[in-house]
């Protein structure tokens, strides 16, 4: 997908925003002016003050030039396209052990841990005004106590903005204010969160795609899993309910 640099939008939401949301602009979402799929195509970015300070960006087609939302003076906002993953990393605890002969060793105990991914939009994003500075979802998140990448805390208290279900094969999880995402669950998912202690929680404005279709995971595992444009949190096993 390639963006069509436009220079009025680039001015309202400075360069690092246009480059964050080019990046988490997927085929799969939808345009905002006909309604079909974005694809592989040229696509803009058509951007919406907001009363509050905030603006409201959406993805179009090249071709259909701009999304009009005004409808006799109310904006109607078509529903964003989120986008979820699941797959497992694995934490490797060293803990120092003495040999029966006195020598010094290190154990290593490694424990896989379910992580789900979340793209909470590819098509529609809201950005608010912070200080006078548009920030992302992630930025939002990362304000209200998230982790950032590289200072994950695994085993934190679960949060209370945040609730989360399992079903025998989904598992849902609704951040306030944010949508309800879900991803299916493999047998013996329910034994690994437990072996685990609970599971984490990555929301991202990192491209997903491959992920979300089980293929090439590695390469985007490792950015989502690195990214600055990304918000973590840790969700006990005990904090979620079991349907
Ligand atoms: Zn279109």
């Amino acid at each position: 997908m390639r963006l069509i640099p436009d220079t009025a939008v680039t001015r309202e939401l400075g360069e690092e925003i246009v480059s964050i949301l080019e990046g988490a602009v997927l085929p799969g979402g939808d345009c905002a002016a006909c309604g079909r799929q974005l694809g592989d195509g040229a696509f803009r970015l058509s951007v919406y003050p907001q009363p509050t300070g905030g603006v409201l960006v959406t993805a179009v087609h090249a071709t259909c030039g701009t999304s009009n939302l005004q409808h006799g003076g109310l904006l109607v906002v078509p529903p964003g396209t989120w986008t979820a993953a699941g797959a497992v990393i694995t934490t490797v605890k060293a803990t120092p052990s003495r040999t029966w002969w006195g020598g010094r060793r290190e154990q290593l105990e490694e424990t896989p841990i379910p992580l789900v991914i979340v793209s909470p939009s590819c098509d529609v994003f809201y950005l608010g005004r912070r200080d006078g500075r548009l920030i992302t979802t992630v930025e939002q998140l990362l304000l209200e106590g998230y982790d950032r990448a590289g200072a994950i805390r695994f085993h934190a208290a679960a949060r209370e903005d945040l609730t989360v279900s399992l079903d025998t094969d989904e598992l849902t999880i609704s951040p306030l204010f944010l949508d309800e995402y879900s991803v299916d669950v493999r047998e013996g998912f329910a034994d690994m969160l437990d072996v685990a202690g609970g599971l984490l929680l990555a929301i991202t404005h990192e491209p997903i795609g491959a992920l979300a279709a089980g293929e090439g995971r590695a390469a985007e595992l490792e950015r989502v899993t690195t990214s600055p444009h990304s918000a973590f949190a840790w969700i006990p096993a005990e904090s979620i309910q079991k349907g």
